[in-house]
């Protein structure tokens, strides 16, 4: 099997999700092409893969600066139509710009099927099987899937050798120019500022006290703010499901919406109604879809916002960048517009536990507090890479984010690519004998004590 893994090279590396992509598909088959778009220092990157055993490929040009999804995808399906490939599997997302986008867009180019936010795999010829975040499915080829972070990259052995990246440019995959880097690029970045998304000003407790502050964060939760509406609003907005209205109610004066359907679908229903402004929800089935119909419509997709303005002539996005360190405003120079925007609670449980590294010894002490509290258990990646949890309970920027009312942090340090996940939680509660640690920044509540004082 013929299987190409795409990648972007972050700060000289790849990030755990691009790894993960490479090992699945080095199981899979020993004819693996890696790709990138990037800059040439990304060579480094890809040389260390073809010690693995990986053909290496590297699409560098000036006329691909500055691409934003629809562009790398479009630059990307040109170079897998050249190569040529049964699957792609693509990490979930990147660590940076983190849409999950360019993926989904990748494979609707190139008419593949498509699985995101794969959890497991079987494959044999015909076709391959997936445990995905959504549920199972089973794809025929040509296919694409995004993976979780699954897998760890293997060592190259000692004596592996280098060998070349082909380095092509537009010209070499026939593109056009018009369709690539910033030009190409429907959506706009008007500025980035820090952020202060997520740090919230923390009251410190007593552990007796922790009971009444649950209490009272689900009972704040319940009582839902109503959002801040625009002066001078965009006269009509279309939502992809009853999820995004609120959203929309802050930018708009009347709302219409369409039911989730397929891709291709809501491209014709967004086409014929000639909509200039569409809502997405940001759960998995949005990023997924939303990325997809933003091919099929050659039109611009901000991912995961968690606000929107307007001038009332123009929509506004407002999103996290850098593991949640930079707010980006982003500004959609085609039509229709699109954002898949962030929920409020996203389904999750009202009440999560979740335990990092400080709390390894005494797990099943704080599974049993967890199930006398009614609250869900989860992990950071401190944990779950010790081995004491799966990873489907991991949260943060390479597990999941989390909506949930309370959220009860015990024994995790803070590290951004915790926090980053934490944003749309109610009422956050850390538990940390530090009391220095990060994590009381991000917290509404903290107690300065140990998982046992509080918990055994
Ligand atoms: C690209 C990338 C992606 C990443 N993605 C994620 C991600 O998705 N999710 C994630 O969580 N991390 C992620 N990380 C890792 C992250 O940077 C941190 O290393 C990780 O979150 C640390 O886990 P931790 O807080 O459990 O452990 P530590 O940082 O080791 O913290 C343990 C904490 O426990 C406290 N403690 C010790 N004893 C006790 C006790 N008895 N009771 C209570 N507290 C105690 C300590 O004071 C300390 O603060 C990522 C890193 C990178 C580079």
């Amino acid at each position: 099997m013929k299987i190409v893994v795409c990648v972007k090279e972050t700060e000289g590396e790849l990030s755990p999700f691009d790894q993960s992509a490479v090992e699945c598909a080095l199981e899979l088959s020993d004819d693996v092409t890696v790709i990138s778009m990037g800059r040439p220092s990304a060579k480094d990157v890809l040389l260390r893969l073809t010690r693995l055993g990986c053909k290496a490929v590297l699409l560098t040009d000036s006329a691909f600066a500055g691409a934003d999804t629809l562009a790398t995808a479009y630059a990307l399906s040109l170079a897998v139509k050249r190569i040529g490939a049964d699957l792609i599997i693509c990490g979930r997302q990147s660590v940076d710009g983190d849409t999950a986008q360019t993926g989904p867009a990748l494979a609707t180019m190139l008419g593949y099927s498509l699985a995101t936010n794969v959890m497991d795999f079987k494959a044999d010829e015909e076709q391959i099987t997936l445990s995905t975040r959504m549920g199972e499915c089973t794809l025929d080829y040509p296919a694409l899937i995004t993976v979780e972070r699954i897998r760890n990259l293997r060592f190259a052995k000692l004596r592996s050798k280098l060998d070349e990246v082909e380095v092509l440019s537009a010209q070499d995959i026939g593109a056009d120019i018009s369709r690539c880097g910033l030009k190409g690029s429907p959506t706009r970045v008007m500025k980035t500022f820090e952020s202060a998304v997520g740090k919230r000003k923390c009251k410190f407790i007593q552990p007796n006290e922790l009971e009444d502050v649950i209490q009272e964060g689900l009972k704040k939760r319940a009582e839902k703010l109503a959002p801040t509406v625009s002066q001078t609003p965009l006269t009509l907005v279309w939502c992809v499901g009853e999820e995004v209205v609120s959203a929309a109610k802050t930018v708009a004066k009347e709302i219409k919406v369409i039911p989730r359907d397929s891709a291709e679908r809501l491209a014709e229903i967004i086409k014929e109604k000639g909509c200039e402004f569409v809502l997405w929800p940001a759960d998995l089935w949005g990023r997924s879809v939303a990325p997809q119909v933003q091919a099929l419509l050659d039109t611009g997709l901000c991912a995961d916002c968690t606000a929107l303005e307007t001038d009332g002539k123009d929509l506004f996005m407002y999103r996290p960048a850098f593991s949640g360190t930079l707010t980006a405003k982003i500004r959609c120079a085609t039509r229709p517009a699109m954002a898949t925007v962030r929920l409020a609670s996203g389904g999750d449980a009202q009440v999560i536990l979740s335990c990092g590294k400080g709390v390894k010894d005494i797990l099943p002490q704080m599974e049993a507090a967890a199930n006398n509290m009614g609250a869900q258990l989860a992990g950071s990646r401190g944990i779950v890479d010790s081995g004491y949890m799966p990873y489907s309970a991991q949260i943060g920027l390479t597990g999941r984010s989390v909506g949930c009312d309370v959220y009860i942090a015990v024994g995790i340090s803070g590290a951004v690519h915790h926090t980053c996940a934490l944003d749309r939680v109610g009422t956050v509660i850390a538990i940390n004998p530090d009391k220095d640690a990060r994590i009381f920044e991000y917290a509404d509540y903290g107690i300065v004590a140990s998982a046992e004082e509080v918990f055994l």
